[in-house]
């Protein structure tokens, strides 16, 4: 498939990144889904790659790629072992958290862990009744001298059961709504946060999700901006994520794509071979159609914030996109194999599955289309 401008690329970055891909997650990814196994395995490796810092910018210890390269990579990564993926974009989400709303000392002193791996990281918004609407959240943070105690319970929390801190988005002010959200980056080793068993989940089978229970006291020193700013810094941090989301769903389609193709050069049916079938002929042509036109809508994404624009409503059109372009293509793909397709043998039931959870996380489809009518009829 076609990649984004090459001027747009470090072909140096991603080379190395195919390559691990290839080497590293690729011959574990079957297994990674068939026995639900946390891709924290491949936490190690992906370090040593830097890839758990490419987010972040060079001065704070990162390999500050920037927007295209990264979310490339991000592409390739989920194209191999979407749990993989998964579990990196939410480690990124907690170091865009202190990235977009951290102090300088914040920044020094966790950012270049983070970037390394040292720390791993958990991004905490949604609670039961407070997915869509992270306004309504009951966690609260009430100020005790130096020290905030934060109470509450989240849910569906990647990572949240490996790592070393979370951004936790709770409220300092109950009464005002979503102006009353602050952040904190809340350190384990400090107590106070309790995860339960992973969700079991039907598709991202490596990338686990956990309640969180929280009477924990912070420091003052944690807060990340000032109080109130928290949901700010939450959606900022979310247009990253949306993008990188609508890259990792093409990264799955891709990946479906490619198998499809090659299967439909190989396979017959009787004498004839399935690439004779124009029905087939033209569902490949949609597939890679629909590929072609969430890249676009990537790419118009990523461009408007390379120019330190925001990209809001670029962000959640391409989530919108790419995340049911990649329902639809994997469920092709699947189709063109036949029986094969719906058994553990062969990756397309994989993908598929894979590809359901990009509709729902970091905003559901339905909370896209909210985003960009809004911005239609301001
Ligand atoms: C595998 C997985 C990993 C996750 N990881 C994280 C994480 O690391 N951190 C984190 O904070 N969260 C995480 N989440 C939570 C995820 O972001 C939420 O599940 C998602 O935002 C939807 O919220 P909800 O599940 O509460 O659904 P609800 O908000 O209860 O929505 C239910 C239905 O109502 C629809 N709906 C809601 N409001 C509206 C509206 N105003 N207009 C139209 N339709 C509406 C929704 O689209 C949906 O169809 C994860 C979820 C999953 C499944």
């Amino acid at each position: 498939m076609t990649r984004f401008p090459a001027e747009l690329l470090d072909s140096a970055v991603l080379d190395s990144i195919a390559e691990f891909c290839k080497s590293v997650l690729a011959p574990e990814a079957a297994a990674t889904d068939r026995l639900a196994r946390f891709t924290t395995h491949h936490m190690k490796a992906l370090s040593e790659m830097g890839i758990m810092g490419m987010n972040v910018p060079s001065e704070y210890g990162g390999m500050g790629l920037d927007a295209a390269t990264l979310l490339e990579s991000m592409a390739m990564i989920s194209g191999t072992c979407a749990s993989t993926g998964s579990m990196v974009s939410a480690h990124f989400l907690a170091s865009d958290s202190v990235k977009f709303g951290g102090n300088e000392e914040q920044k020094k002193k966790y950012l270049p862990k983070m970037a390394s791996g040292e720390l791993f990281g958990a991004f905490a918004l949604t609670e039961p009744g407070a997915g869509s609407d992270p306004a309504s959240m009951t966690t609260t943070a009430t100020r005790d001298g130096d020290h905030y105690h934060i109470r509450g319970t989240k849910h569906f929390i990647s990572n949240a059961g490996a790592a070393d801190v979370i951004v936790i988005y709770a409220k300092t002010d109950t009464a005002a709504g979503g102006k009353g959200i602050s952040a904190f980056l809340v350190e384990r080793k400090n107590g106070g946060v309790i995860t339960g068993q992973a969700e079991p989940t039907m598709g991202l089978r490596g990338a686990h999700a956990f309640e969180l229970s929280i009477d924990a006291k912070v420091p003052a020193a944690n807060r990340l901006g000032d109080e109130g700013t928290g949901l700010r810094t939450a959606l900022k941090t979310l247009d990253a994520g949306r993008i990188d989301i609508a890259m990792c769903s093409v990264g799955i389609a891709e990946a479906a794509f490619r198998t499809a193709q090659e299967w439909m050069k190989t396979h017959r049916v009787g004498k004839t071979s399935i690439s004779d079938f124009q029905g087939l002929q033209w569902m490949l042509a949609d597939m890679a159609t629909d590929i072609a036109a969430a890249r676009g809508l990537c790419l118009e994404a990523i461009r408007i914030r390379m120019k330190n624009e925001r990209y809001s409503h670029e962000a959640s059109m391409a989530k919108l996109f790419a995340s049911e372009m990649a329902g639809r293509v994997t469920d092709k793909a699947l189709q063109i194999h036949g029986g094969y397709g719906f058994t553990s043998a062969y990756p397309l039931e994989r993908y598929a599955r894979d590809a359901r959870v990009m509709r729902i996380y970091e905003g559901t489809s339905e909370i896209q289309r909210n985003i960009i009518a809004r911005s239609l009829l301001a």
